[in-house]
C-alpha cells in the first residue's frame, strides 16, 4: 500500500478497479456485483439500509449484542419500523424464532431480515444457512441483509448459496487491511428494491457505483492505496484456501476455549454451535475489573486485549483469533492473558496454555493448518 497514488481515471487503475472488484466476488462467492465504498463498516450498513427500504416499512432484526444493537439504532433513525427481538448477548440468532416471527406475518409486512454474522461484541456467530432456510420454509420474500463485517474472509459465507441480498463488510477484519473500505455484496432482488424504495441517497447510491465501476472506475475519489492492500489480500486468502483459512480459526479459537476452560474462566457465548472461530470474549470473575485487568496486561505485554462493549463493559475482555494469527501468535497472546492473570491477582489454574498447545498438537489431515506462516 505504500505506493504513490495514481490516476485514478488511468487505464492503470482500471486494471486495479477490475481486480479488486472481481476477486472481492470470489471472498464473497457470489457472482453479483461488489460494492467497495470509501467508508467504514458503518457505512456500508448504512448504504444497505437506503438502497432498499423506505421509511416507515418493517423490519427483523435480533438483539445478538453491541452491533446488533447499532445496526437497529441506525434503521430506527431512518425511520425503519423494527421488530427487535430481544436476546441476551451469549447466542447467536435462533432460526426457529425468526421462522415463527415470519410465519405470523401473513401479510408480508417484513421487509427485511437483519443479522450480524459475527457479533465482534459478544463472540457468537449466527448460522446464516439455516436463517436462510427458515425464510425459505415459510415462503416469505423479505429480503436478507447480513452484516459480515468481523466474518468475511475468517469464517465460511456464501452470499449467493444462502441467498443473501445483502452482505454488508469492511476492510479491517477477514482482509487484514487498515479500515477505510466498506462493502456491500448485493442481489437482482436487492437492486430491484433500490429501484422502487423511498430512501434518499446520493453518496451511498448503488446503481451510480455500477457504472462506472463495470470499465473498473469509481464515480468518486476511491481510496486508491486500500485497494492496492486489497489486491494483494485476496490472492493471499486465495492461496492459504478460504476452506483451510477457515479450518485455521476454527481451531486457534478451539485452542482458546482449551485455555479459557483450564483457567475456569467462562466463556461469554453459551451455545457451543455459536462459538465464533474469529474472537472470544472471556468472562471475567464476579468483583473483578475486566477493564482493569486489561490495563495490567497493555502495560506490563504491550499487548491490547478487547474490551467489553456496553452492558459488557469491565465485565468482559475478547481475544481475537483472526486474520494473520497462527498457532504462534496465539500462544503468545495466551500466554499474556495467563501472566497478566497472575499479575492482576485473578484466581485462575495456570496451566491454560499448556492445554491449548495440547490441542494444537493433535494436528489430523483435516486440521493442519496450510498457512505459509505456520511453517515459519
Ligand atoms: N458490525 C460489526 C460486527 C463490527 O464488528 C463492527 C466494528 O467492529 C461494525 C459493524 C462497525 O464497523 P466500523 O467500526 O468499521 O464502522
Amino acid at each position: 500500500m505504500d505506493m504513490p497514488v495514481i490516476d485514478h481515471r488511468s487505464p492503470e487503475f482500471a486494471e486495479l478497479g477490475r481486480a479488486v472488484l472481481e476477486g472481492s466476488q470470489t471472498i464473497f462467492k457470489t457472482s453479483g456485483p461488489v460494492i467497495i465504498f470509501p467508508s467504514s463498516g458503518t457505512g456500508a450498513w448504512e448504504a444497505a439500509i437506503v438502497n432498499t427500504l423506505s421509511p416507515g416499512d418493517k423490519v427483523l432484526m435480533v438483539e445478538t449484542g453491541h452491533f446488533a444493537t447499532l445496526w437497529e439504532q441506525m434503521a430506527a433513525r431512518w425511520g425503519i419500523e423494527v421488530d427487535f427481538m430481544p436476546g441476551d448477548w451469549r447466542r447467536g440468532v435462533d432460526p426457529a424464532a425468526i421462522e415463527q416471527k415470519l410465519a405470523q406475518d401473513k401479510s408480508h409486512t417484513i421487509k427485511a431480515v437483519m443479522v450480524v454474522h459475527n457479533e465482534t461484541s459478544t463472540g457468537a456467530t449466527s448460522r446464516i444457512g439455516e436463517v436462510r432456510a427458515a425464510l425459505d420454509r415459510t415462503k416469505h420474500p423479505a429480503l436478507l441483509m447480513v452484516d459480515t463485517i468481523s466474518s468475511l474472509g475468517s469464517v465460511d459465507y456464501r452470499h449467493d448459496e444462502w441467498k443473501v441480498d445483502v452482505s454488508v463488510s469492511c476492510s479491517q477484519k477477514g482482509f487484514m487491511l487498515p479500515p477505510g473500505l466498506g462493502f456491500n455484496a448485493i442481489s437482482q432482488k436487492a437492486r430491484d428494491a433500490a429501484k422502487t424504495n423511498k430512501m434518499p441517497r446520493s453518496y451511498w447510491d448503488w446503481e451510480e457505483m455500477l457504472k462506472p465501476n463495470a470499465q473498473g472506475f469509481f464515480p468518486y475519489t476511491p481510496a486508491t492505496n486500500l485497494l492496492y492492500g486489497l489486491r494483494e489480500a485476496i490472492p493471499t486468502l486465495l492461496e492459504e484456501g478460504l476452506d483451510q483459512v477457515f479450518t485455521r480459526h476454527k481451531r486457534l479459537a478451539a485452542a482458546t476455549r482449551a485455555a479459557v476452560n483450564h483457567w475456569g474462566l467462562e466463556v461469554l457465548c453459551q451455545e457451543p454451535k455459536d462459538y465464533s472461530p474469529v474472537l472470544t470474549a472471556v468472562v471475567m470473575p464476579p468483583g473483578y475489573d475486566a477493564d482493569k485487568f486489561r490495563k495490567i496486561v497493555a502495560e506490563r505485554y504491550n499487548m491490547s486485549l478487547g474490551t467489553g462493549l456496553a452492558k459488557l463493559a469491565g465485565k468482559v475482555f475478547r481475544i481475537g483469533h483472526l486474520g494473520e494469527c497462527n498457532e504462534l501468535t496465539l500462544l503468545g497472546a495466551l500466554t499474556g492473558v495467563e501472566m497478566g492473570l497472575s499479575a492482576a491477582g485473578i484466581p485462575h489454574r495456570t496451566g491454560g496454555v499448556d492445554a491449548a498447545m495440547e490441542l494444537l498438537e493433535e494436528r489430523g489431515e483435516d486440521n493442519v493448518s496450510k498457512h505459509p506462516a505456520s511453517g515459519r
